[in-house]
């Protein structure tokens, strides 16, 4: 699916894009703000990226969540989730990041 909107055949609320990554809308928000950022490069999860992203793609990843929250102006903060497998609640399985934010979230609580 998140192919899809990075090939632009499926649309998509995009926030930003840059060579490597690309941020849009959650279609089924969990907060005010809910976006979700991936590289364009396809790996299934946080910890494939973790083991086999270059310097690069880590970087432009981490980078971006800041240029993401001040485009979205959460100055008063937010909380970034990566689901990861089965157990992580993972529905997609192209490595993304959330952001949520726009209200306080309060506790990370696991049902
Ligand atoms: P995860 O459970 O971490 O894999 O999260 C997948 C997320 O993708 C969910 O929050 C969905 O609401 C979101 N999602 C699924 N399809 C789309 C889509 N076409 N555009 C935007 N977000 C989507």
């Amino acid at each position: 699916m998140f192919e899809k909107i990075i090939s632009r055949d499926v649309p998509a609320d995009i926030i930003y894009e840059d060579d490597e990554i690309i941020s849009f809308k959650d279609i089924n928000p969990q907060a005010p703000i809910h976006v979700v950022i991936n590289p364009k490069k396809e790996y299934c999860s946080f910890d494939d990226f973790s083991r086999s992203s270059g310097e690069k793609t880590i970087l432009a990843m981490i980078r971006s969540i800041a240029i993401i929250a001040d485009i979205l102006k959460l100055k008063k903060g937010y909380r970034i989730i990566s689901n990861i497998g089965d157990f992580g609640g993972q529905e997609i399985p192209h490595f993304h990041i959330h952001i949520l934010g726009g209200k306080r979230l309060g506790r990370i609580v696991a049902p």
